[in-house]
C-alpha cells in the first residue's frame, strides 16, 4: 500500500520509499539516465531508429517521465522510444497524481501519463505518448511473469528499480536477472541505485560486466553494467519505408494508422466506395469487454484490447457525445449462464475503475431504468460511431487512400509486394491483409477457416420513458441509450450466412431479447416498430481468436475479429507494427503465439 510520509510516497508493504527523499528527480537522472549514458546514446540515433529501455518496477513512473523528457530533448525527431516496465502493485489515480505533482518540470508528461493511467487493465498495457514517438508497454503483473515474455535481445538499456533488495528480493532474484540477460544483447547496459554485493554477483553470473560508481546524494555507490553476449547483437532494427494495407474497415484503418504513425508511407486499399462499408459500418457500436473468471487466452486478449481501445480512442476520437459516449455499460446477470459467469468474476478482485459488481438496485440507479437483475458495471464502457473511428484513423498525412479498388492478387516482387486488381497495381515493401472473409479470394489466405457471421442491428424510436436510459445495457443482446431520438439494439448472429438484407425476423429477435432481459426498457419503448436496421457480415474463426501476425516474410494479416473489432482492431495493429519494425510487441509472447496465423494455416493446409 502507498502511504505518504513527510510528503513523499512510501510503500508500507515493502517498508521503503519510491524514490530518494532528497531529490527523486536528480537521483533518477544520475542513476538511471547517466548510468546508462542515455544523453549520448539518444543523440546518436538516426531518424527511423528505435531505442528500447526495460525497467523492473514502474512505481510512480518518475523514471519513465525523465527518460521520455530526455529523449524528446536529445533524440532526432524521426527516432522513437520503447519503454517496457512491470508493476505488480499499481498505485491508484489520486496517489499517482499526488506523487507526480512533486515534479513541476515534468507536468506535461505527467498529465499525459495520468490520462492513460485511468485506462489501465491487469496484464499488458500499451500507450502512446508524444504523438506516438514514445511507446509504453506496461505489464501490470509480477516481474517474474512479465520479463520472460519479452523478445530475446530486444532491450538496449535497463533500469533495475525494485525496492531495496533485502526488502523486495523477488525483484532481484536469479530468475529475474536471467530474464533481464535473455532480453539483452551485446552492449546492452544496466544501471541501478543499489550496490548490494549479492545483486552485483548475480548480475555477473547472468552475463553482465558490472562496476561500482558513485551514487547520488548520500548514497556512496551504485551499480552500472554492460552485457557481454557470446553472439553479437541481433542487428539494427530496420523500419520499412512503405506498406500497403488491403481492407478499409476497422482492422485495416487501425493498421494503416499504426504504420503511418511510425513514419511508414501507407496505401490503404478498399474495394468499396467508402471506408467502413462492411461489418464496421453500423451506426453505433458498443465498447463491450466480455470475459470470464478463468481468464483463458481469449479473455486475456479481450481485456488487453479493451484497455488499449479506450486509450486509442482517447487519442483519435475523444468523448464528444455525438461520435463517442462514455456512458458506462452494464452486463446484466439476466440468464443462468451470465449469472454464473458474473458470480465467478465477483469472487475476484477488480480495480473499480475497470469493473464493479452491482446488485439490481445499484444497476437500476446506473441505468436510469429499473433493472430486474444486477450484474457487472464497466464505468468506461459506452458506444462509438465506428465509421467515424475509421475516418479519423485513416486521416494521416502518411496514408494514401485508394477506394473502389478490389485486390484480386497479391504477389511477391523483388522489393516487397504488389497488390493487383482491375486497372491497378500497387507496390510496397510490406503488405497487410485486413479484408475479413474476402481475404479468402487471395491465394495466400485461401486455406484459412474464415467464417462469415451475419449480424443485424435494429434502430428503435426512443420514447420519453426510454430516453431515461443512461448506460449501455447488455445481456444476450444490447441496447444503447438514445441519441437523436434513436436507440440501437442488437445484434443477431448467424454463422455461414453472408446475406446483408434486413429481415423482420431478425428485428423480432433483437426485440425479444430486450423484452426477456430488460423488461423495463422494453415497456418504456412502448412496442414501437424498428425505424430501420442494418445487417453486416463479420468474419470469425473457430475458437474466436483473431488471426494477427506475419504469414510470409513481409506479408501480414489482421483478420477474424468477429463481433469484437472495435476492441481488438487497434491492438492487432500494434502487434503488426511492432513485428514489422522489430520493436517491442504490445502483448506477451504466449498471446502472440495464439494469435499467430501461420500455425493455424499450416494445420488447415
Ligand atoms: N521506478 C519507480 C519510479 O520511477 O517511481 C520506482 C520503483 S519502486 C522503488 C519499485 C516498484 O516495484 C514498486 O512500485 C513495487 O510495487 C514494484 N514491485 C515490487 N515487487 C514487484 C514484483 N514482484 N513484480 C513487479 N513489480 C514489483
Amino acid at each position: 500500500m502507498l502511504e505518504w510520509k513527510d510528503g513523499q510516497p512510501f510503500s508500507s508493504r515493502f517498508g521503503d520509499v519510491y524514490f530518494s527523499t532528497e531529490s527523486g528527480l536528480e537521483e533518477t537522472r544520475h542513476v538511471f539516465l547517466q548510468g546508462n549514458e542515455l544523453t549520448r546514446r539518444f543523440a546518436v540515433l538516426h531518424d527511423g531508429d528505435s531505442f528500447c529501455i526495460g525497467e523492473t518496477g514502474f512505481g510512480t513512473g518518475l523514471n519513465f517521465l525523465c527518460a521520455w523528457q530526455l529523449f524528446e530533448q536529445t533524440a532526432p525527431p524521426g527516432a522513437s522510444l520503447d519503454f517496457f516496465s512491470t508493476e505488480r502493485f499499481p498505485i491508484d489515480d489520486e496517489d499517482l497524481r499526488a506523487a507526480l505533482a512533486l515534479w513541476p518540470a515534468l507536468a506535461a508528461q505527467a498529465e499525459a501519463l495520468l490520462a492513460s493511467w485511468k485506462r489501465r487493465v491487469p496484464g499488458w498495457n500499451r500507450w502512446h505518448f508524444a504523438d506516438g514517438r514514445v511507446r509504453m508497454t506496461l505489464a501490470m503483473e509480477d516481474v517474474a511473469q512479465a520479463l520472460p515474455q519479452l523478445q530475446p535481445a530486444s532491450v538496449d538499456a535497463w533500469f533495475l528499480d525494485g525496492f531495496a533488495p533485502a526488502r523486495n528480493p523477488e525483484m532481484w532474484n536469479e530468475a529475474v536477472l536471467a530474464a533481464v540477460a535473455r532480453a539483452s544483447h551485446e552492449g546492452t547496459t544496466l544501471a541501478t541505485y543499489t550496490s548490494t554485493g549479492w545483486v552485483r554477483r548475480s548480475l555477473q553470473a547472468a552475463g553482465f560486466e558490472v562496476k561500482r560508481v558513485p551514487g547520488y546524494g548520500r548514497k556512496w555507490e551504485m551499480t552500472c553494467g554492460q552485457f557481454f553476449a557470446h553472439s553479437p547483437a541481433s542487428g539494427r532494427r530496420v523500419m520499412p519505408r512503405s506498406a500497403l494495407v488491403v481492407g478499409g474497415g476497422l482492422a485495416g484503418c487501425a493498421v494503416a494508422n499504426a504504420l503511418a504513425q511510425r513514419g511508414i508511407q501507407v496505401t490503404l486499399i478498399e474495394s468499396a466506395a467508402q471506408l467502413a462499408s462492411a461489418a464496421s459500418g453500423n451506426p453505433r457500436g458498443i465498447l463491450h469487454a466480455r470475459f470470464g473468471a478463468g481468464m483463458n487466452t481469449l479473455h486475456r486478449f479481450v481485456l488487453a484490447a479493451y484497455g488499449h481501445a479506450l486509450a486509442l480512442l482517447d487519442a483519435v476520437l475523444p468523448v464528444d457525445g455525438v461520435h463517442r459516449a462514455e456512458c458506462g455499460l452494464l452486463q446484466l446477470a439476466a440468464t443462468d449462464s451470465e449469472a454464473k459467469r458474473i458470480g465467478k468474476l465477483a469472487t475476484q478482485e477488480w480495480p473499480p475503475h475497470l469493473l464493479q459488481v452491482v446488485d439490481a438496485e445499484h444497476a437500476s440507479a446506473l441505468a436510469g431504468l429499473t433493472m430486474s437483475h444486477g450484474g457487472m458495471w464497466f464505468p468506461a464502457g459506452g458506444w462509438v460511431v465506428p465509421t467515424e473511428v475509421c475516418a479519423r484513423l485513416a486521416q494521416h498525412p502518411n496514408i494514401t487512400l485508394r477506394l473502389n479498388s478490389e485486390v484480386t492478387t497479391l504477389e511477391r516482387t523483388a522489393n516487397g509486394w504488389r497488390a493487383r486488381g482491375e486497372g491497378f497495381a500497387i507496390e510496397a515493401q510490406q503488405a497487410v491483409v485486413c479484408s475479413a472473409h474476402q481475404a479468402k479470394q487471395l491465394a495466400q489466405f485461401a486455406a484459412l477457416p474464415l467464417q462469415p457471421v451475419r449480424g443485424q442491428i435494429s434502430v428503435l424510436p426512443a420514447t420519453a420513458a426510454s430516453g431515461m436510459l443512461k448506460a449501455v445495457l447488455c445481456a444476450e443482446g444490447y441496447c444503447a441509450p438514445a441519441l437523436d431520438g434513436e436507440h440501437v439494439a442488437g445484434a443477431t448472429s448467424a454463422f455461414d450466412d453472408d446475406a446483408r438484407d434486413v429481415r423482420a425476423a431478425d428485428h423480432a429477435e433483437n426485440i425479444a431479447r430486450l423484452s426477456a432481459h430488460m423488461p423495463a426498457l422494453y415497456q418504456a419503448l412502448g412496442g414501437a416498430m424498428p425505424l430501420s436496421g442494418r445487417a453486416g457480415v463479420r468474419c470469425s474463426v473457430p475458437g474466436a481468436m483473431p488471426l494477427v501476425g506475419e504469414v510470409e516474410p513481409g506479408l501480414y494479416c489482421s483478420l477474424a475479429h468477429g463481433t469484437r473489432g472495435l476492441l481488438t482492431a487497434g491492438l492487432a495493429a500494434e502487434i503488426i507494427a511492432a513485428q514489422m519494425c522489430g520493436t517491442v510487441p504490445p502483448l506477451p509472447q504466449d498471446l502472440l503465439d495464439v494469435l499467430a496465423p501461420l500455425p493455424r494455416m499450416r494445420r488447415q493446409g
